[in-house]
């Protein structure tokens, strides 16, 4: 079993944490709970921050030109840039965080879905965007591993979420130690999850590494992480991981009769066809790799991204994909 260094993650107070809802309530959130032993976790309510009270008349975004406006219609309170210096000053002072958890639809916390109003009282939406809060989080920590708990519910979306948060939390502490074969040992053990996000960037990452160029150790873990966070831009695809399981089990087909290697390429169908889910696959190369005692792939993180124990197949049932 894998060892995970804790990530120190952001979250919106009033999920799991306190009752601080504009209505004195507070949310049950399944991953946020199941990450409670995994994660450090700094919760914030920015609307209690900013001094209202619990519960407290609703606020909304009213749209002013390009720009959004936060605002308390009943009290005509415009709260706008008491947001915005409590976000800087609070940004400033966070430790090196390495993801957010942000609760979806809230005029401060929500990251894109948040209803953008016309005016005050009674009048239509007229676009979505980033709460106030959060918009500030999104300029300070443009590639962090950032998403709503209502995205969350997405296993896809959660996989990928947490893939990020525990491969860049591990790079981040690699990275300060400024070590070569610290960089090259962890290059190697996430060769084939690099490879199921994107083969053509996980070429990129190792001619860094190759390092012809002779840079200068620091200018290359700054391309290093660069090309990391880009390959962590999109969920991998389907295919990818397809591609992937091929690799690894032509790694093993020497060793193995003619009966495995039927039933796995059998199951390789099944998740094709999406009957099955990608554990299901993993689990038999993994069952390999301990039975030939293979070192090299016992320590691909592709098989434990992030811990065993937050593993959860179950869906919102949005956009469900056995990826
Ligand atoms: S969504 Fe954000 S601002 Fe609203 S109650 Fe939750 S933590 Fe506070």
């Amino acid at each position: 079993m894998r060892e995970f260094i804790k990530p120190i993650v952001v979250v919106s107070k009033c999920i799991e944490f306190s009752p601080c809802r504009y209505n004195g309530d507070k949310l049950s959130d399944q991953t946020v709970h199941n990450l409670k032993p995994f994660v450090e976790f700094i919760p914030i309510c920015p609307e209690v921050e900013i001094g209202l009270g619990t519960p407290r008349e609703v606020i909304r975004l009213i749209a002013d030109g390009e720009k959004n406006r936060l605002v308390q219609p009943k009290t005509g309170q415009d709260l706008t840039k008491m947001m915005e210096e409590f976000a800087h000053a609070f940004l400033e002072e966070l430790p090196d965080v390495d993801g957010f958890i942000l609760k979806n639809r809230s005029p401060s916390c929500g990251i894109t879905d948040v209803k953008v109003y016309s005016g005050l009282e009674k009048s239509p939406t007229i676009r979505t965007g980033s709460g106030a809060f959060t918009s500030n989080v999104l300029l300070a920590f443009p590639h962090t591993a950032i998403e709503d708990e209502g995205r969350l519910k997405n296993f896809k979306i959660r996989e990928h979420y947490l893939t990020k948060l525990f491969t860049t939390t591990e790079f981040k502490k690699i990275k300060a130690t400024q070590q070569i074969d610290q960089l090259n040992r962890f290059h190697k053990k996430n060769k084939y999850l690099f490879m199921a996000y994107n083969q053509k960037r996980l070429k990129i990452l190792g001619r860094i590494l190759s390092n012809k160029e002779k840079r200068p150790l620091e200018e290359l873990f700054h391309y290093y992480e660069e090309e990391l966070f880009k390959l962590f831009g999109r969920v991998p695809r389907f295919t990818s991981n397809i591609n992937v399981c091929h690799h690894i089990f032509g790694y093993f087909s020497p060793h193995l009769s003619g009966k495995e290697k039927e039933y796995f390429l059998e199951m390789l169908e099944k998740y094709q066809e999406k009957k099955i889910p990608l554990s299901s696959v993993v689990c038999i190369l993994k069952a390999w790799a301990y039975r030939f005692e293979n070192e090299y792939m016992l320590d691909q993180t592709f098989f434990e991204p992030y811990p065993e124990a937050l593993v959860e197949i179950s869906d919102s049932g949005k956009g469900r994909d056995y990826g």
